[in-house]
Protein backbone atom coordinates (compact mmCIF):
# COMPACT_ATOMS: atom_id res chain seq x y z
CA UNK A 1 0.00 0.00 0.00
CA UNK A 2 1.18 3.34 -0.57
CA UNK A 3 -0.30 6.63 0.87
CA UNK A 4 0.00 10.01 -1.42
CA UNK A 5 0.29 13.60 -0.08
CA UNK A 6 -3.06 14.69 -1.03
CA UNK A 7 -3.13 18.65 -0.82
CA UNK A 8 -6.91 18.37 -1.79
CA UNK A 9 -9.22 21.15 -0.45
CA UNK A 10 -11.72 19.07 0.19
CA UNK A 11 -12.76 16.59 0.85
CA UNK A 12 -8.90 16.33 1.87
CA UNK A 13 -6.47 14.23 3.88
CA UNK A 14 -7.51 12.69 7.20
CA UNK A 15 -5.00 12.04 9.70
CA UNK A 16 -3.53 8.52 8.97
CA UNK A 17 -3.82 7.34 12.81
CA UNK A 18 -7.72 7.86 12.64
CA UNK A 19 -8.39 5.63 9.53
CA UNK A 20 -6.23 2.58 11.00
CA UNK A 21 -8.58 3.27 14.38
CA UNK A 22 -11.47 3.06 12.23
CA UNK A 23 -10.12 0.65 10.16
CA UNK A 24 -8.97 -1.47 13.34
CA UNK A 25 -12.59 -1.05 14.56
CA UNK A 26 -14.89 -1.41 11.24
CA UNK A 27 -16.24 -4.66 11.87
CA UNK A 28 -17.14 -4.24 15.30
CA UNK A 29 -17.16 -1.10 17.70
CA UNK A 30 -16.26 -1.86 21.50
CA UNK A 31 -18.21 -5.43 21.82
CA UNK A 32 -21.02 -4.08 20.35
CA UNK A 33 -20.89 -7.21 17.46
CA UNK A 34 -21.34 -4.31 14.76
CA UNK A 35 -19.78 -1.33 12.94
CA UNK A 36 -20.90 2.13 13.98
CA UNK A 37 -21.78 2.30 10.34
CA UNK A 38 -24.64 -0.31 11.17
CA UNK A 39 -25.86 1.00 14.55
CA UNK A 40 -29.61 2.97 15.47
CA UNK A 41 -28.27 6.34 16.53
CA UNK A 42 -30.70 5.79 19.44
CA UNK A 43 -28.65 3.28 20.89
CA UNK A 44 -26.51 3.69 23.87
CA UNK A 45 -23.73 2.64 22.13
CA UNK A 46 -24.14 5.41 19.44
CA UNK A 47 -25.01 8.30 22.20
CA UNK A 48 -22.05 7.73 23.97
CA UNK A 49 -19.58 8.32 20.57
CA UNK A 50 -21.96 10.97 19.70
CA UNK A 51 -21.67 12.58 23.38
CA UNK A 52 -17.97 11.87 23.17
CA UNK A 53 -17.73 14.01 20.12
CA UNK A 54 -19.69 16.73 21.08
CA UNK A 55 -17.15 17.09 24.32
CA UNK A 56 -14.10 16.50 22.78
CA UNK A 57 -15.01 19.90 20.14
CA UNK A 58 -16.15 21.65 23.16
CA UNK A 59 -13.17 21.21 24.90
CA UNK A 60 -10.50 22.02 21.96
CA UNK A 61 -12.36 25.22 21.06
CA UNK A 62 -13.64 26.08 24.54
CA UNK A 63 -16.81 26.46 23.89
CA UNK A 64 -18.95 28.04 26.45
CA UNK A 65 -21.80 26.43 28.10
CA UNK A 66 -24.58 28.70 26.37
CA UNK A 67 -23.34 27.43 23.22
CA UNK A 68 -25.45 25.07 21.50
CA UNK A 69 -23.10 22.40 18.99
CA UNK A 70 -25.41 20.35 16.49
CA UNK A 71 -23.98 17.90 13.91
CA UNK A 72 -25.77 18.50 10.83
CA UNK A 73 -25.69 17.44 7.37
CA UNK A 74 -26.57 19.48 3.81
CA UNK A 75 -22.99 20.99 4.02
CA UNK A 76 -22.13 24.71 4.52
CA UNK A 77 -24.16 25.40 1.78
CA UNK A 78 -27.37 24.52 3.69
CA UNK A 79 -26.52 26.71 6.24
CA UNK A 80 -25.76 29.19 3.62
CA UNK A 81 -29.97 29.20 3.77
CA UNK A 82 -30.64 27.88 7.51
CA UNK A 83 -28.29 31.07 8.69
CA UNK A 84 -30.74 33.79 7.34
CA UNK A 85 -33.76 31.34 8.00
CA UNK A 86 -33.30 31.58 11.76
CA UNK A 87 -31.73 34.06 12.34
CA UNK A 88 -33.76 37.10 10.55
CA UNK A 89 -36.39 37.48 13.25
CA UNK A 90 -38.30 40.51 12.91
CA UNK A 91 -35.69 41.88 10.95
CA UNK A 92 -35.11 42.26 6.74
CA UNK A 93 -31.74 43.12 6.34
CA UNK A 94 -28.57 41.47 6.95
CA UNK A 95 -24.54 41.92 6.61
CA UNK A 96 -22.57 40.06 4.43
CA UNK A 97 -18.82 40.79 4.10
CA UNK A 98 -17.56 39.67 0.12
CA UNK A 99 -13.89 38.45 0.49
CA UNK A 100 -14.25 35.80 -2.43
CA UNK A 101 -16.10 32.69 -3.92
CA UNK A 102 -17.58 31.02 -0.93
CA UNK A 103 -18.80 35.00 0.20
CA UNK A 104 -20.26 35.32 -2.96
CA UNK A 105 -21.81 31.79 -2.76
CA UNK A 106 -23.34 32.94 0.53
CA UNK A 107 -24.33 36.26 -0.20
CA UNK A 108 -26.62 34.49 -3.35
CA UNK A 109 -28.29 32.23 -1.17
CA UNK A 110 -28.96 34.85 1.45
CA UNK A 111 -30.35 36.91 -1.28
CA UNK A 112 -33.81 34.64 -1.30
CA UNK A 113 -34.50 35.48 2.42
CA UNK A 114 -33.72 38.72 3.14
CA UNK A 115 -31.76 42.23 2.21
CA UNK A 116 -28.33 41.45 1.87
CA UNK A 117 -26.24 44.61 2.58
CA UNK A 118 -22.64 43.91 1.10
CA UNK A 119 -20.24 46.11 3.71
CA UNK A 120 -17.69 45.57 1.82
CA UNK A 121 -15.57 43.39 -1.00
CA UNK A 122 -12.24 42.89 -1.98
CA UNK A 123 -13.19 41.96 -5.73
CA UNK A 124 -12.09 44.27 -7.26
CA UNK A 125 -8.36 43.54 -6.09
CA UNK A 126 -9.12 39.82 -7.24
CA UNK A 127 -9.95 39.04 -3.73
CA UNK A 128 -6.08 39.45 -3.25
CA UNK A 129 -6.69 42.00 0.12
CA UNK A 130 -8.90 41.55 3.45
CA UNK A 131 -11.03 45.13 3.27
CA UNK A 132 -9.61 47.09 6.29
CA UNK A 133 -12.21 47.29 9.07
CA UNK A 134 -12.67 51.14 8.85
CA UNK A 135 -14.28 51.26 5.35
CA UNK A 136 -16.96 48.77 6.79
CA UNK A 137 -20.51 50.16 5.38
CA UNK A 138 -22.72 48.43 8.37
CA UNK A 139 -26.12 48.68 8.97
CA UNK A 140 -27.32 48.96 11.95
CA UNK A 141 -30.67 47.25 11.29
CA UNK A 142 -29.10 44.32 9.84
CA UNK A 143 -30.17 41.21 11.59
CA UNK A 144 -26.38 39.84 11.89
CA UNK A 145 -23.35 40.02 9.73
CA UNK A 146 -21.24 37.23 8.02
CA UNK A 147 -17.92 36.66 7.26
CA UNK A 148 -15.90 34.18 5.76
CA UNK A 149 -12.74 33.93 7.65
CA UNK A 150 -10.72 31.51 5.15
CA UNK A 151 -11.51 32.19 1.22
CA UNK A 152 -10.65 27.85 0.75
CA UNK A 153 -9.96 29.02 -3.40
CA UNK A 154 -8.56 32.22 -3.07
CA UNK A 155 -6.38 31.77 0.07
CA UNK A 156 -7.49 35.11 1.89
CA UNK A 157 -7.31 34.18 5.44
CA UNK A 158 -8.57 37.07 7.98
CA UNK A 159 -5.74 37.27 10.48
CA UNK A 160 -8.56 38.99 13.14
CA UNK A 161 -12.06 38.60 14.20
CA UNK A 162 -14.30 41.76 13.19
CA UNK A 163 -15.77 43.62 16.14
CA UNK A 164 -19.37 43.31 15.38
CA UNK A 165 -20.33 45.79 18.43
CA UNK A 166 -23.71 43.26 19.83
CA UNK A 167 -24.73 42.32 16.31
CA UNK A 168 -24.44 38.59 16.02
CA UNK A 169 -21.06 37.62 14.12
CA UNK A 170 -21.60 34.87 11.68
CA UNK A 171 -18.30 32.74 10.21
CA UNK A 172 -18.14 30.28 7.69
CA UNK A 173 -15.26 28.14 8.69
CA UNK A 174 -15.24 25.52 6.48
CA UNK A 175 -11.81 25.49 6.24
CA UNK A 176 -10.02 27.16 9.17
CA UNK A 177 -12.00 25.56 11.89
CA UNK A 178 -9.51 23.58 13.93
CA UNK A 179 -6.68 25.07 12.71
CA UNK A 180 -5.36 27.41 15.85
CA UNK A 181 -7.31 28.40 18.83
CA UNK A 182 -10.86 31.08 18.37
CA UNK A 183 -12.32 33.39 20.98
CA UNK A 184 -15.91 31.11 20.35
CA UNK A 185 -17.26 33.86 22.73
CA UNK A 186 -16.59 36.73 19.78
CA UNK A 187 -19.02 34.88 17.88
CA UNK A 188 -23.05 34.06 17.89
CA UNK A 189 -22.65 30.89 15.30
CA UNK A 190 -20.05 29.93 13.36
CA UNK A 191 -20.47 26.81 11.21
CA UNK A 192 -18.19 24.23 8.76
CA UNK A 193 -18.47 21.89 6.84
CA UNK A 194 -16.27 18.64 7.46
CA UNK A 195 -14.85 18.06 4.90
CA UNK A 196 -12.07 20.01 5.64
CA UNK A 197 -10.75 19.75 8.54
CA UNK A 198 -12.69 17.90 11.40
CA UNK A 199 -13.68 14.44 8.88
CA UNK A 200 -15.58 12.89 5.65
CA UNK A 201 -18.08 14.88 3.59
CA UNK A 202 -21.54 14.40 4.97
CA UNK A 203 -21.28 16.15 8.37
CA UNK A 204 -21.79 19.65 9.12
CA UNK A 205 -20.71 21.28 12.72
CA UNK A 206 -23.06 24.61 14.25
CA UNK A 207 -22.21 25.90 17.33
CA UNK A 208 -24.66 28.69 17.79
CA UNK A 209 -25.77 30.84 21.11
CA UNK A 210 -28.57 30.08 22.73
CA UNK A 211 -30.16 33.65 22.38
CA UNK A 212 -30.08 32.44 18.35
CA UNK A 213 -31.89 29.72 18.82
CA UNK A 214 -35.86 29.66 18.57
CA UNK A 215 -36.53 32.73 16.35
CA UNK A 216 -36.67 30.63 12.53
CA UNK A 217 -39.21 31.93 10.07
CA UNK A 218 -42.36 29.42 9.95
CA UNK A 219 -41.14 27.63 6.55
CA UNK A 220 -37.91 26.48 7.86
CA UNK A 221 -37.49 22.90 7.16
CA UNK A 222 -37.45 20.88 10.49
CA UNK A 223 -33.73 19.96 10.07
CA UNK A 224 -32.69 23.51 9.48
CA UNK A 225 -34.53 24.46 12.54
CA UNK A 226 -31.83 25.05 15.45
CA UNK A 227 -34.46 24.94 17.89
CA UNK A 228 -35.77 21.72 16.77
CA UNK A 229 -32.01 19.99 16.30
CA UNK A 230 -30.59 21.93 19.76
CA UNK A 231 -34.07 19.93 21.34
CA UNK A 232 -33.56 16.63 19.59
CA UNK A 233 -29.63 16.32 19.92
CA UNK A 234 -29.26 16.56 16.70
CA UNK A 235 -31.02 13.69 15.89
CA UNK A 236 -34.78 15.05 14.80
CA UNK A 237 -34.05 12.89 12.04
CA UNK A 238 -31.06 10.35 11.07
CA UNK A 239 -27.62 12.35 11.82
CA UNK A 240 -24.85 11.23 9.60
CA UNK A 241 -23.60 8.81 12.16
CA UNK A 242 -20.01 7.53 10.59
CA UNK A 243 -19.14 10.78 9.96
CA UNK A 244 -20.05 12.03 13.19
CA UNK A 245 -18.07 8.83 14.56
CA UNK A 246 -15.05 9.74 12.52
CA UNK A 247 -14.80 13.45 13.87
CA UNK A 248 -15.15 12.34 16.99
CA UNK A 249 -11.98 10.55 16.33
CA UNK A 250 -10.58 13.49 15.02
CA UNK A 251 -11.22 15.09 17.78
CA UNK A 252 -8.92 12.62 20.08
CA UNK A 253 -6.00 12.95 17.72
CA UNK A 254 -6.02 16.77 17.61
CA UNK A 255 -6.65 16.37 21.38
CA UNK A 256 -3.28 14.18 21.47
CA UNK A 257 -1.37 16.18 19.42
CA UNK A 258 -1.53 18.51 22.12
CA UNK A 259 -4.74 21.30 21.42
CA UNK A 260 -5.32 23.86 18.43
CA UNK A 261 -2.78 25.69 20.25
CA UNK A 262 0.04 22.86 19.29
CA UNK A 263 -1.66 23.01 15.65
CA UNK A 264 -1.27 26.51 15.16
CA UNK A 265 2.63 26.02 15.88
CA UNK A 266 2.70 23.09 13.44
CA UNK A 267 0.37 24.86 10.82
CA UNK A 268 2.27 28.25 10.97
CA UNK A 269 5.60 26.63 10.59
CA UNK A 270 4.50 24.76 7.47
CA UNK A 271 2.58 27.31 5.66
CA UNK A 272 5.73 29.44 6.28
CA UNK A 273 7.72 26.95 4.63
CA UNK A 274 5.56 26.64 1.31
CA UNK A 275 5.15 30.64 1.52
CA UNK A 276 9.07 31.08 1.91
CA UNK A 277 9.82 28.77 -0.80
CA UNK A 278 7.53 30.79 -3.08
CA UNK A 279 8.55 34.26 -1.93
CA UNK A 280 12.33 33.12 -2.61
CA UNK A 281 11.92 32.17 -5.93
CA UNK A 282 10.89 34.20 -9.11
CA UNK A 283 9.22 31.17 -10.72
CA UNK A 284 6.58 30.86 -8.13
CA UNK A 285 4.63 33.10 -6.98
CA UNK A 286 1.29 33.84 -4.81
CA UNK A 287 -0.93 36.93 -5.12
CA UNK A 288 -1.89 37.40 -1.59
CA UNK A 289 -1.33 40.20 0.31
CA UNK A 290 1.36 38.73 3.07
CA UNK A 291 -0.59 39.79 6.35
CA UNK A 292 -4.25 37.40 4.68
CA UNK A 293 -1.93 34.47 3.38
CA UNK A 294 -3.90 31.49 4.31
CA UNK A 295 -2.41 28.61 6.51
CA UNK A 296 -4.82 26.34 5.29
CA UNK A 297 -4.82 27.18 0.94
CA UNK A 298 -1.64 28.48 -0.41
CA UNK A 299 -2.37 28.68 -4.60
CA UNK A 300 0.61 29.16 -6.47
CA UNK A 301 1.11 29.68 -9.98
CA UNK A 302 4.04 29.17 -12.45
CA UNK A 303 5.78 31.84 -14.73
CA UNK A 304 5.25 29.96 -17.17
CA UNK A 305 1.74 28.54 -17.00
CA UNK A 306 2.37 26.12 -20.02
CA UNK A 307 4.02 24.50 -17.60
CA UNK A 308 1.38 23.79 -15.33
CA UNK A 309 0.20 20.53 -16.90
CA UNK A 310 3.27 18.81 -16.60
CA UNK A 311 3.89 20.15 -12.72
CA UNK A 312 1.05 18.58 -12.44
CA UNK A 313 1.65 15.32 -13.88
CA UNK A 314 5.67 14.93 -12.33
CA UNK A 315 4.25 15.91 -8.89
CA UNK A 316 1.61 13.06 -9.29
CA UNK A 317 4.42 10.67 -10.04
CA UNK A 318 6.45 12.27 -7.02
CA UNK A 319 3.52 10.76 -4.82
CA UNK A 320 2.35 15.04 -4.65
CA UNK A 321 -1.62 14.66 -5.72
CA UNK A 322 -4.48 16.79 -6.31
CA UNK A 323 -2.17 20.03 -6.71
CA UNK A 324 -4.21 21.83 -9.34
CA UNK A 325 -5.39 24.93 -8.48
CA UNK A 326 -9.55 25.97 -8.43
CA UNK A 327 -10.71 26.30 -12.14
CA UNK A 328 -11.87 30.15 -11.11
CA UNK A 329 -7.92 30.70 -10.21
CA UNK A 330 -6.01 28.20 -12.22
CA UNK A 331 -2.87 27.59 -11.45
CA UNK A 332 -1.69 25.34 -8.30
CA UNK A 333 -3.48 25.35 -4.91
CA UNK A 334 -1.76 23.40 -1.83
CA UNK A 335 -3.99 22.70 0.89
CA UNK A 336 -2.72 21.82 3.93
CA UNK A 337 -4.63 20.76 7.13
CA UNK A 338 -4.34 19.94 10.09
CA UNK A 339 -3.76 16.00 8.65
CA UNK A 340 -1.32 16.76 6.07
CA UNK A 341 2.13 16.33 7.46
CA UNK A 342 5.15 18.10 7.64
CA UNK A 343 7.06 16.07 6.03
CA UNK A 344 3.85 16.52 2.71
CA UNK A 345 5.19 19.85 3.26
CA UNK A 346 8.77 19.29 3.22
CA UNK A 347 8.55 16.79 -0.08
CA UNK A 348 6.53 19.48 -2.29
CA UNK A 349 9.03 22.17 -1.64
CA UNK A 350 11.43 19.76 -2.37
CA UNK A 351 10.02 18.86 -5.91
CA UNK A 352 9.15 22.65 -6.31
CA UNK A 353 12.46 23.68 -6.02
CA UNK A 354 13.86 20.81 -8.45
CA UNK A 355 11.13 21.36 -10.96
CA UNK A 356 12.21 25.09 -11.00
CA UNK A 357 15.86 23.90 -11.00
CA UNK A 358 15.35 21.97 -14.26
CA UNK A 359 12.18 23.66 -16.12
CA UNK A 360 12.93 27.57 -15.63
C1 LIG B 1 -16.06 23.90 0.94
C2 LIG B 1 -16.63 25.17 1.44
C3 LIG B 1 -18.01 25.41 1.43
C4 LIG B 1 -19.01 24.45 0.83
O1 LIG B 1 -19.18 23.37 1.64
P1 LIG B 1 -20.24 22.23 1.29
O2 LIG B 1 -20.08 21.34 2.47
O3 LIG B 1 -19.80 21.60 -0.01
O4 LIG B 1 -21.57 22.84 1.19
C5 LIG B 1 -18.47 26.61 1.95
N1 LIG B 1 -17.63 27.51 2.47
C6 LIG B 1 -16.29 27.31 2.51
C7 LIG B 1 -15.41 28.35 3.10
C8 LIG B 1 -15.76 26.14 2.00
O5 LIG B 1 -14.44 25.93 2.04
Amino acid sequence: MTRVYNFSAGPAVLPEPVLERARDEMLEWNGTGMSVMEMTHRGKAFVSIAERAEQDLRDLMQVPDHYRVLFLQGGASAQFAAIPMNLLGERRRVDYVNTGAWSKKAIAEARKYAEVNVVASSEADHFTTIPPFETWQRDPQAAYLHYTPNETIGGLEFPWIPESSGMPLVADMSSTILSRPVDVSRFGLIYAGAQKNIGPAGLTVVIVRDDLIGHAMPQVPSVLDYRVQAEAGSMSNTPPTYAWYLAGLVFQWLKAQGGLEAMEQINRRKAQKLYNAIDNSAFYSNPVEPVSRSLMNVPFTLADPELDGIFLKEAEQAGLTNLKGHRSVGGMRASLYNAMPETGVDALVEFMADFEQRKA
